[in-house]
């Protein structure tokens, strides 16, 4: 049970298909990628063509998927879903996009963990709409060229760092999302209770913000615990005290700092006495595979001012310390 970890739980499956913004209009936040989409969308819109390629590059649960099929909806196309774990044969994604109809958007989440095969296809798709099928096996085996209709690739990717150039370079717009600042996050929180039918005041929004961890997905999961502790220990409204006692008992962190967010700022300091330490070595001593520890955690407590990455490896702040409740070395930074 970990209310603060921003990948999605089966439980929030339901729920966030209901409180997923549907337009541009009411996708909180991230301004600078709204503005910029906009205009990609209303550009192409006006030439009658599909947009180029997007990649949404960002931390979980930052709003990615929401955005995918906000784009489509603006668009006004159908939407196809799928992830790069799920393509792992060359067939399934040949079977997918000779499927597509003129105008569809294709969403690829985690299109980093895209197989090989699938990959180099996708090439060939995303600049000419066309795919090699090959017929047979070994020597006897030849390739189909296949025209498919124009589409919008949207790829999703926790890590634009790792894609491939050639994968990267096809992608014509590429949109970073940020975490959200608490004022946003109160936005969500705000819709999310309307949606909801919770009466969230607007201190008990404040505190739930605050301790979200810069993540709507969080955001909208800590809403409903707290609206649980509202509606069986008080009178049903959400205020300030009662978020305050409801996220006591889940033991979320003052900061939102998650269980792997505390595990690793525990390692950095105990055991090696606040770095610099290798991203590698931190996960094994917390026993993470070092990816996630890179892509879902690090950049979270780089932002909050905890940890500083450094030529010689990772370093944990004064600020670190101090949350720990330990005395932080004269040399640790500021
Ligand atoms: P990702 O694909 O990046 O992991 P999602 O798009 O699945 O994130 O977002 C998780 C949930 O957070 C959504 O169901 C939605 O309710 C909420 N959410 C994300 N971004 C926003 C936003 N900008 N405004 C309002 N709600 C959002």
């Amino acid at each position: 049970e970990d209310a603060l970890s921003p990948l999605a739980e089966p439980e929030d499956r339901d729920v966030e298909a209901t409180l997923r913004p549907k337009r541009l209009s009411e996708f909180v936040g991230q301004a600078r990628v709204r503005e910029q989409l906009e205009l990609v969308l209303e550009g192409a819109m006006r030439r009658g063509a599909p947009p180029d390629h997007v990649l949404l590059s960002g931390p979980p649960g930052l709003g990615k998927t929401s955005l995918s099929m906000i784009i489509a909806a603006e668009l006004g196309s159908a939407i196809r879903i799928t992830s790069g774990p799920a393509l792992e044969r060359a067939g399934d994604l040949a079977a997918m996009l000779s499927n597509l109809v003129e105008g569809d958007v294709l969403f690829i989440d985690e299109i980093h963990r895209i197989a090989r095969p699938a990959e180099e296809m996708l090439y060939l798709a995303m600049e000419d709409f066309r795919v090699d099928v090959v017929v047979g096996k070994g020597p006897g085996a030849t390739s189909i060229p296949l025209d498919i209709a124009p589409f919008t690739l949207v790829g999703a990717t926790t890590r634009s760092g790792v894609l491939t150039g050639p994968l990267r370079d096809r992608f014509g717009f590429t949109a970073h999302m940020e975490f959200y600042e608490p004022h946003e996050l109160e936005q969500v929180l705000a819709r999310s209770a309307t949606i909801l039918g919770v009466d969230l005041r607007p201190d008990g929004a404040v505190e739930i913000a605050r301790r979200s961890r810069g993540t709507p997905r969080i955001a909208n999961r800590l809403l409903r615990r707290v609206r649980d502790y509202a509606e069986v220990r008080a009178n049903g409204a959400v205020t300030v005290d009662v978020a305050r006692a409801a996220l006591e008992v889940y033991d979320v962190d003052e900061l939102g700092l998650d269980r792997l967010d505390r595990a690793v700022l525990n390692a950095l300091v105990k055991s090696f006495g606040g770095g610099p330490v290798g991203i590698s070595t931190l996960a094994v001593a917390v026993g993470e595979e070092s990816t996630t520890v890179e892509e879902v955690c690090e950049p979270y407590l780089v932002r909050a001012g905890m940890l500083a990455r450094t030529p010689r490896g990772r370093v944990a702040t004064a600020t670190a310390w101090a949350h720990l409740g330990l005395q932080a070395p004269s040399d640790a930074p500021g």
